[in-house]
């Protein structure tokens, strides 16, 4: 898809055409689009590794936004909203758990003063 032209790595991670300065996630994005890509629009790495330019891994996002809701969507946010949903329930069962002990016992004490 590209013809073979030497690369480096800049000091971001990403790799670069040693010739023009150009960044190879962008250029191969390009090509897949079949347009060049504004200011605005962003390359997504969808195994985050900067280096992996195959263009099964490349995303173009229309923004930064589009861009971060990525990030955000599909990696870090879903494992802390699992964490979270499983320590609400242990709360919740405890609580409800807690609250039926009491309701036994509030029930067996009136019931043995009774007696
Ligand atoms: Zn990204």
């Amino acid at each position: 898809m590209i013809p073979e032209r030497p690369t480096f790595v800049d000091d971001n991670g990403y790799l670069r055409f040693q010739d023009t300065n150009q960044l190879v996630h962008r250029a191969i994005a390009q090509l897949m689009v079949g347009h060049s890509l504004s200011q605005k629009e962003v390359v997504h790495h969808k195994d985050m590794d900067k280096k992996n330019n195959d263009p099964s891994n490349l995303i173009v996002c229309e923004s930064q936004d589009e861009h971060e809701r990525l990030h955000h969507g599909t990696y870090s946010q879903p494992k802390i909203n699992s964490v979270l949903a499983f320590i609400l329930f242990l709360i919740l069962s405890l609580s409800i758990g807690l609250g039926f002990l009491l309701l036994v016992y509030g029930l067996v004490s009136t019931f043995l003063s009774k007696i």
